[in-house]
């Protein structure tokens, strides 16, 4: 059997027999894709046209400032915050959901929605507020709970859903005239969405998309199926052992269910039409902008200094940042893709640039 290395090294060989020679930028645009490509090292492996870069798929990076304020806002409400861990350390405006808790407020951190649930059943004397960030591989999930409660009747469990759908956020990038001849495009969400979602990127904007695993080879083997479509764009799936092309019936079921397309703000890139999800009136009484008033997510802010929203665009590497590593490090985070343990200027930091 072929060892690990020599499959690498055959690989390499590949893309260099490939090479288009101009500039050739391939965007990922999943977190976890950013994690393995530092890890791996791979972007050394590359001939130095072949540059990868990061796009908004850090679903922690890419909640706007003025969500984080939100949430905030919400922890001083008498409610106990539940969230994912990273989100947690993300500076906002004037304070994070951590200063908070310092400060005594009620914010948990649970890996599933389930488990809040499970708590604001246990804990009926107390307002649960589940903060629903991330991309359509989460929102199902965070659907499931708000249909449970609806069924057995939970009054103290509500969802602030900041949730992001990704299609409307390349569309977007690539309207902006983004310098981008291929997506990696991201296991995790289409698993659930299937690959047509984004069937108009070659159509319309005349780019290619690979729909990669996690795996150093996963990724090399994404690169050279994008290197062998650059003449003729098309979207395919190497990730063929998880994703479908129609993708999860089930999940997009209750996704449909339970939520409805809406604007949504995105860090870096601001309000994009139609790329966010907000709970349908059906199930009004657990969505927590209605049941605490909100009031809606005005125009981005942006933190002084700091580069995170080019980072998101690919305009520039992490290390580019004039705060990295020197103002901006994982213990003393400026912004949010230092926070995030997926997020781009971590991985910089982590494995180097
Ligand atoms: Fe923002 Fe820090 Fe990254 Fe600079 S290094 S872009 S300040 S997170």
């Amino acid at each position: 059997m072929m060892q690990q290395t020599e499959m690498i090294e055959k690989a390499k060989r590949a893309i260099e027999a490939l090479n288009p020679g101009g500039p050739f930028n391939i965007m990922e645009v999943c977190g976890s894709h950013t994690m393995a490509i530092s890890k791996f090292g791979l972007r050394q492996l590359l001939p130095k046209n072949i540059r990868l870069i990061s796009g908004p798929g850090c679903p922690v990076c890419v909640t706007a400032q003025n969500e984080i304020d939100s949430v905030v806002e919400l922890a001083n409400r008498n409610v106990v915050i539940a969230t994912f861990g990273d989100l947690i350390r993300v500076p906002g405006s004037k304070s994070s959901l951590q200063l908070e808790r310092a400060a005594g407020k009620e914010v948990k951190v649970f890996y599933s929605p389930l488990d809040a649930l499970k708590y604001a059943e246990g804990n009926p004397s107390k307002e649960v507020v589940f903060i629903g960030i991330g991309f359509e591989t989460t929102v199902p999930t965070v659907a499931v709970t708000i249909k449970e409660a609806k069924e057995k009747n939970i009054k103290n469990y509500s969802v602030y859903c900041l949730h992001k759908t990704m299609p409307e956020a390349l569309r977007a990038l690539l309207e902006g005239g983004s310098n981008v001849q291929g997506f990696l495009l991201p296991g995790h969400v289409s698993a659930i969405t299937g690959s047509k979602i984004y069937e108009f990127i070659p159509k319309e904007f005349g780019v290619g998309g690979v729909i990669s695993g996690f795996e150093a080879m996963d990724i090399l083997m994404s690169i050279i199926m994008l290197l062998k479509n650059y003449k003729n764009p098309a979207i395919e799936i190497q990730y063929k052992r998880v994703v479908r092309k129609e993708g999860n019936l089930e999940a997009q079921k209750i996704i449909d269910e339970i939520f409805e397309p809406c604007d949504s703000i995105w860090r870096g890139l601001g309000k994009i039409k139609g790329s966010g999800l907000r709970i349908k009136d059906k199930y009004k009484d657990f969505d927590a902008a209605v049941k605490f008033d909100i009031k809606p997510i005005g125009e981005e802010i942006e933190i002084k200094g700091c580069r995170c929203g080019d980072v998101l665009k690919g305009s520039i590497y992490p290390n580019e940042c004039p705060l990295f590593e020197r103002a901006c490090t994982p213990e003393n985070p400026v912004g949010p893709c230092m926070v995030s343990s997926e997020g781009s200027c971590a991985a910089f930091y982590k494995y180097g640039a």
